[in-house]
């Protein structure tokens, strides 16, 4: 499989002719050669970004016209989700059936936003003066959209959306490691009937494409899913000519269980919500805060989830969880367990070709340890005993990080009080989940701030206007 870039919605190489090799986790071997654009290529696409947005023919197109080229996007995106779901399997080593959620996912966020340009309202505003004060939302310009490689076409899907929705105009840098599904998804606007010039999709280094794309003045908005290091370089870039960001970050959250819950849905769904996506996920609950009085009932539970997981090919239906991204991310997860960690459970794993690690959970663990402070991104989690509700509110804030986060009780007024308590984006109660369309997603602290998703990541993509007209 050959991919070339998508600049302005046309397929091309690169300026220097460069390609670099997409490997496949669960082997270890190349999948695709795929172009690799440097500073030129960014340039270039910057360039053609903002002679599109400045010509307007996408954002002066009706909103109704705009919801329809979405609208056609989620219907050919679903026509496509076996191939796409595949793809995503073989490219990010995760199991199919969580690819194919994946997907059905992307073609929901593109519906959601191919509704949304008919509803985007300004308003009258009461004013002294003698006439009337109106607000408009105007598109912010270009949008540079970076993107990690633990859920590719998911995190491309939340910000190139919005981003088209509200009239901009978008060049997309995927993670080296994942860029193919993004070339897809580009590949399905353009038939869709999105304008040639509307949007760019640039496989490269991040730390060449996304750095030129970030620091060039013509890039309104910068929108990063990523680490909260390189979030926090981005910031520093883009202070330069004070462009808009919206940071998604790292996570380290908590899954709190109480005493009184339901406590074998809580231990039987907690494996997943730590090990899913091999525990490269931002939401990871890897920080396991149980009820002293019932830690013994949940170890059990918890040891026979954790050994009844299915670890293997990404394209076996029956897998639940696949290998980890690359080589380095397995050394990097493997230092967290070293001889003398406290392994209280470990899952199966392939031994290899592809880099496997098996889901392992650590019990007791302080939550001054290194494995409870810092983003593992693997299938390692922590178990760690709290006395009561005070001690279970302090230990889940005590963290650098406020992404997500659950809370297991079947006391409502409990979960409640825990759930304003904690210092978190998204939080659910007696579930694990964390994304749905129509609601905002986003962090407290270091796991950034901006919202994706739901009617709040509109701000992310427009400009308020005040128009004063006067009447007397
Ligand atoms: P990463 O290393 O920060 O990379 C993210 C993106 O930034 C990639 O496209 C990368 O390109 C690019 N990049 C690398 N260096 C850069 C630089 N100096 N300036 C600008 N861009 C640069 O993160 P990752 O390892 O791909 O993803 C894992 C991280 O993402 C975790 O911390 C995870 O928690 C976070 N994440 C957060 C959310 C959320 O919604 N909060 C969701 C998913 C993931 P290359 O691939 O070419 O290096």
């Amino acid at each position: 499989m050959t991919e070339q870039l998508v600049l302005g919605g046309k397929r091309a190489d690169a300026v220097s002719g460069e390609t670099f090799e997409v490997v496949e986790p669960s082997t270890g071997r190349p999948m695709a050669t795929v172009a690799q654009a440097g500073q030129e290529d960014a340039k270039r696409a910057v360039g053609i970004a903002s002679e599109a947005f400045a010509d307007g023919d996408w954002r002066r197109t009706t909103a109704r016209e705009r919801g329809h080229v979405l609208l056609r996007a989620a219907e050919l995106i679903r026509e496509r989700s076996e191939d796409l779901a595949r793809l995503e399997a073989r490219n990010g080593g995760k199991p199919i059936t969580a690819a194919r959620g994946e997907i059905s996912l992307v073609a929901n966020v593109f519906e959601y936003w191919g509704g949304a340009p008919t509803k985007i309202l300004g308003e009258t505003v009461p004013i002294a003066q003698p006439g009337i004060d109106l607000t408009l939302r105007e598109p912010v310009g270009v949008c540079a959209l970076i993107t990690p490689w633990n859920f590719p076409a998911v995190i491309a899907s939340w910000k190139v959306a919005p981003a088209l929705a509200c009239g901009n105009t978008a060049v997309l840098k995927p993670a080296s490691q994942t860029p193919l599904t993004a070339l897809e998804i580009a590949g399905v606007l353009m038939e869709a009937g999105l304008p040639e010039g509307t949007l760019s999709v640039l496989p490269g280094p991040g730390a060449t494409v996304a750095t030129a794309l970030i620091s060039d003045p013509r890039v309104s908005k910068i929108s990063f899913t990523g680490s909260t290091e390189v979030g926090r370089q981005v910031m520093q870039t883009a202070a330069q000519h004070i462009a808009r960001v919206s940071l998604e970050l790292g996570g380290k959250s908590a899954n709190v269980v109480f005493a009184d819950a339901d406590l074998d849905r809580a231990a039987s769904s907690a494996p997943l919500a730590v090990f899913g996506n091999a525990g490269q996920d931002c939401c990871a609950r890897s920080r396991i805060l149980v009820e002293r009085s019932a830690l013994d009932r949940f170890m059990q539970a918890l040891d026979d989830a954790v050994k009844a997981l299915k670890v293997g090919d990404p394209l076996d239906d029956k897998t639940e969880m696949g290998p980890l991204i690359s080589a380095d991310q397995r050394e990097k997860v493997a230092s967290y367990v070293p001889d003398d960690a406290p392994v209280a459970i470990r899952g199966e794993a392939p031994d290899g070709p592809g880099y496997w690690f098996p889901p392992t959970v650590l019990s007791p663990v302080s939550n001054d340890d290194r494995a409870a402070r810092e983003e593992i991104f693997g299938p390692v989690a922590s178990v760690i005993p709290f006395a009561d509700e005070a001690e279970a509110v302090r230990l889940a804030n005590d963290t650098i990080y406020g992404l997500s986060g659950s809370i297991w009780t079947r006391d409502g007024a409990k979960a409640l009080r825990v759930a304003r308590a904690v210092e978190t984006g998204v939080l659910s109660i007696n579930s694990n989940t964390s994304v749905r369309v129509a609601t905002p997603f986003g962090g407290f602290k270091q796991s950034g701030y901006g919202r994706e998703l739901g009617p709040h990541a509109l701000d992310a993509y427009t400009e308020v206007k005040s128009i004063y007209y006067a009447t007397s």
